[in-house]
């Protein structure tokens, strides 16, 4: 029988990609909702690695029999804009502002600005808690560019504006299986992988 690995999350673009990311393997992922864990969790942490854990272990501490519970916490550093909107990329202008917004705002802010400075990249933490209270985070990047104007349908967030490096389209260009290769939470995951696998 396959284990069980609830995900501390409530984003249903990143429980998508995190379902294709451990397809292949062994384990059968499930949403805190599915989990019936219903909590507003407060991302007080000051780095993206501080509010993984702080999410994977508000959910491990609300469930009567410990299971694995595995947090990320991700986001957009654009240098140019001194790394923000960086742990606050949800919350960049409002929670609820609609993306096509959020990205306007940022291309309007680096108007002018050369390729070579728009530089950035998504950062992902993945935090687990194991049912013994174990803590583990890994932390990955995919590091690219800020483009000029929002291309793309597929991802989700700021991906219609984010170029990733050696690539000229957007990451909201890439069919999801080949954002899921070189993308942060794709590595970041499969890195959590292979550190818990065998303990779990
Ligand atoms: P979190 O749910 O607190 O980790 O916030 C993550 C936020 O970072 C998302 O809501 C997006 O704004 C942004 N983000 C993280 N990963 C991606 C991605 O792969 N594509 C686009 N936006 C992302």
């Amino acid at each position: 029988m396959s284990k069980r690995i609830i995900v501390a999350s409530g984003n249903e673009g990143k429980i998508r990609e995190i379902n294709e990311i451990m397809s292949a393997k062994d384990v059968e992922i499930v949403s805190m909702k599915a989990a019936g864990i219903v909590l507003d969790i407060v991302e007080d942490g000051t780095s993206f690695k501080e509010n993984a854990l702080i999410k994977a272990k508000a959910v491990w501490d609300a469930l009567n029999e410990k299971e694995i519970v595995l947090a990320d916490d991700s986001g957009l550093e654009v240098d140019y804009l001194n790394k923000e909107p960086g742990i606050y990329s949800a919350r960049y202008m409002g929670e609820d502002t609609p993306y096509s917004i959020k990205n306007a705002k940022i291309i309007e802010r680096l108007d002018g600005v050369p390729k070579e400075e728009r530089t950035g990249r998504f950062v992902c933490a993945v935090a687990a808690v194991l049912p013994d209270g174990e803590e583990i985070i890994v932390q990955e990047t995919m590091e690219g560019y800020i483009g000029y104007e929002e291309r793309g349908t597929n991802g989700f967030g700021y991906d219609p504006i984010f170029r990733p490096e050696g690539y000229e389209c957007s990451s909201g260009e890439l069919p999801m299986e080949e954002k899921n290769e070189i993308s942060h939470r794709g590595k970041a995951f499969r890195k959590m992988w292979s550190v818990i696998k065998d303990r779990i």
